[in-house]
């Protein structure tokens, strides 16, 4: 989502540029990358509970598809905007090309607040938005997946959709389907868990034992819950989680000295992260203001939420403490803001980097898929790990090599990948 000045895809190009400009990238390239490819802008018409007709507004972009079909989730978010599609579809291209599964960018999304949307009304949307894009997605050309408020069930009867305007079983044409169904075992945790692997490995880098850590947490959606039950699973003390209370319509940091439970965190939340407050005041948590997650004397940050959250004026109040910023989420960081955390030498984990778990599993999901076959959820883990942990390394080891921030390493080796398949295809 847009926030105050910053805007998402503004914040992309900008990234772009930078290491575009640092790696001498050709015009026509630079041209080609630094926008996406294509998009598709259309109105789904539902017919609500009430029986009236509410027109809802859907998005999909491919920014890029040099290196496979394009890849990347559908959000439903009531502030959705246009360029934070365009930005997380090109995010969606380094993602897939850091770590090196052979697929391209994309990224969808529909206006609206599945909150207020009762089931029958979420179908109508999921199955209204593929009838609108259905000849422009599947297997070979762009695959969908889960993101921002939408889940398997979505993904679900988007396929049956999809499957019934093609007339066959195309179970690769969307990923993050329930397990059963064409879904991975792993799909759920996969990427709040890609997170702490790259994390682990970054504390290894920095000689820093993760059971001596202190961690806050923004978020406790499904990316946040899992990065939080595999962190604390692996020893770290996670003080503080922030979340979105959907009820007040304002977010709250729940924050306990002595560690939170994640089990008995998750066990009062509901579908869409809101923490019942009540019962976690019960629990013992303090409930401190939505923002003061940030401000935690913790060694490690892990926004795992939403755009735009560590800017210049929220760095202020970041303590000295923090050693690490790992970025579950897309986007948390703007450009001013790494000027920061660059200048007070934080070790940052990039988004596209840290978060990519996800669409690795939702590769894996297409592989089994393909082979109709599918992994035990210990085989899909461990794949899991060795992709991103060879991916986090390739990116440190970079860094380290040639003085350069993380994000800027991270972007160093998808760019170039990506560039030269456009170069290989014979496109520039
Ligand atoms: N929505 C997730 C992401 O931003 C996963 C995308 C996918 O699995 O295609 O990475």
């Amino acid at each position: 989502m847009e926030q105050g000045s910053y805007n998402p895809f503004v914040t992309a190009q900008k990234q772009f540029d930078h290491v575009a400009d640092m790696i001498g990238l050709d015009e026509a390239t630079r041209v080609l990358l630094r926008q996406p490819a294509r998009e598709y802008h259309f109105t789904i018409p539902v017919k609500m509970d009430d029986g009236s007709t509410k027109v809802f507004n859907g998005y999909r972009i491919q920014h890029n598809d040099a290196r496979g079909p394009a890849k990347g989730g559908i959000r439903f978010h009531p502030q959705e905007t246009i360029d934070t599609i365009r930005a997380l579809s090109m995010w969606m291209t380094w993602k897939c090309a850091v770590v090196d599964i052979p697929l391209g960018g994309g990224k969808g999304g529909v206006i609206c607040d599945p909150h207020n949307l009762s089931k029958g009304e979420q179908e109508k949307l999921c199955r209204g938005y593929i009838r609108q894009l259905g000849k422009n997605i599947g297997p070979d050309l762009d695959v969908p997946a889960p993101d921002m408020m939408t889940n398997g069930q979505h993904m679900l009867w988007m396929m049956d959709e999809f499957e019934a305007m093609h007339g066959g079983h195309y179970p690769g044409t969307i990923t993050g389907k329930p397990v059963g169904m064409g879904g991975s075992l792993g799909r759920t945790e996969a990427t709040g868990y890609g997170v702490v692997y790259t994390l682990r490995e970054a504390l290894k880098a920095l000689g820093i034992d993760i059971a001596s850590t202190t961690a806050s947490l923004q978020g406790f959606g499904n990316v946040a819950e899992y990065c939080a039950r595999l962190y604390v699973g692996l020893g770290g003390k996670l003080i503080a989680v922030s979340s979105w209370d959907n009820h007040d319509k304002k977010a709250y940091t729940f924050r306990r000295q002595s560690g939170i439970d994640v089990e008995q965190m998750a066990s009062i939340k509901d579908s869409f992260g809101t923490i019942n407050k009540d019962k976690a005041i019960e629990f013992g948590y303090e409930v401190l203001d939505g923002s003061d997650w940030i401000a935690q004397d913790v060694d490690i940050l892990l926004p795992c939420a939403l755009e735009n959250q560590i800017t210049p004026e929220a760095f202020t109040r970041i303590s000295n403490k923090v050693r690490v910023i790992c970025e579950g989420a897309n986007g948390p960081t703007t450009p001013d803001a790494d000027e920061l955390i660059k200048a007070r030498g934080i070790y940052l984990i990039p988004d596209f980097l840290c978060n990519a778990g996800g669409v690795t599993c939702s590769y894996f999901e297409q592989v089994q898929c393909n082979m109709n076959y599918f992994w035990t959820k210990e085989e899909v883990l461990e794949k899991l790990d060795k992709k991103m942990t060879s991916a986090y390394w390739a990116v440190h080891k970079l860094a380290e090599d040639k003085g350069l921030y993380m994000r800027d390493a991270a972007y160093v080796i998808a760019i170039n990948r990506v560039a030269e398949a456009v170069k290989l295809r014979g496109w520039v």
